[in-house]
């Protein structure tokens, strides 16, 4: 009997890191020995670049835009250390809803059954999560993906993604959804930012399930079109990544997150506002107030 494969949904703002973390952990998965295929699904159609030397592949919607019947095996591409890598696409700038990329590409590889050929131990789909709105909302609310992980620095505007996405999380999870593995934590580098973070994880009901620093090697491997894995692979931001996917991979204990209601929300940040500008002005120090 083929082996169930494991599908994770890795999803956050845009800009906040996730191709870069997702194909990290791509990347660790398959030198660990996984068979991994990463599943862009952000209209940007880069979440590969870093797995194919800084090249883009032609997307699902685009090579469907061109001929009317596509084999699976014509959207797949071959990435470092033959991970699979797949770009859902988008739709022409400005015409029609982005999220109709990854609902076709979705459905192709269904009605394929390309995973189980493929005899694949791990998708990774690597969702923008600003809206989630119908497309995007599909690798939770079709029972796709079993996890939802999302990467979030403590910036306020990447915080109120996640809470958007952990309300879309908790209003499927009645009909079979996917649940929430925690958050990944990324350009974690000062103090109270552990702080704010461990703080929303706390008020919502979640965990971080790791702290990813800023750092400069994951800068200079973009720049040379790899994953920090490839290109740095006795670094410490790597044993980081590293870490990450093991826990990803071993994980199995997903909940439903209590989001905070949008005036919570609002009253949470300013909480921390105040305390921001106190530490700044020298009235209390990192760490010494409990919020
Ligand atoms: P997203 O996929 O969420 O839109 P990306 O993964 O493309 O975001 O990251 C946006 C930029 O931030 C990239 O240039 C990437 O190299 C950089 N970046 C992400 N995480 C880190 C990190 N931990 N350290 C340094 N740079 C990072
Ligand atoms: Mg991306």
């Amino acid at each position: 009997m083929a082996k169930k494969v494991k599908q994770i949904a890795i999803y956050g703002k845009g800009g906040i890191g996730k191709s870069t973390t997702t194909s990290n952990i791509s990347a660790a998965l398959s030198t660990a020995g996984y068979k991994v295929m990463q599943f862009g699904c952000d209209p940007k159609s880069d979440s590969t670049n870093t797995l194919r030397g800084g090249k883009y592949i032609p997307t699902v919607l685009d090579t469907l835009r061109e001929k009317t019947v596509v084999k699976a095996n014509e959207v797949i591409f071959e990435g470092f250390n033959g991970i699979y890598c797949v770009e859902a696409g988008g739709p022409a700038p400005g015409v029609g809803c982005a999220g109709r990329g990854i609902i076709t590409a979705v459905q192709l590889f269904k009605q394929q059954k390309i995973f189980e050929e493929l005899d694949l131990d791990y998708v990774i789909y690597d969702v923008l999560g600003d809206v989630v709105c119908g497309g995007f909302a599909v690798p939770i609310r079709e029972g796709i993906a079993e996890h939802v992980f999302t990467v979030s620095s403590a910036d306020f505007m990447a915080i109120y993604a996640a809470n958007n996405l952990f309300k879309g999380i908790q209003k499927y999870s009645n009909s079979g959804g996917a649940l929430l593995g925690g958050v990944i934590a990324n350009s974690i580098n000062a103090p109270y930012a552990k702080e704010i973070i461990d703080d929303f994880v706390k008020q919502t009901n979640t965990q971080v399930v790791e702290y990813v620093p800023r750092s400069v090697t994951v800068t200079q491997s973009e720049l040379q079109g790899k994953t920090t894995i490839e290109a740095a692979p006795d670094s410490k931001q790597a044993d980081v990544y590293r870490s990450l996917a093991k826990k990803i991979a071993e994980h199995d204990n997903s909940k439903v997150p209590t989001p905070l209601e949008i005036s919570e929300l609002r009253e949470w940040a300013k909480k921390w506002g105040d305390y921001l500008l106190a530490l700044e002005t020298g009235e209390v120090r990192s760490e010494a107030v409990g919020i």
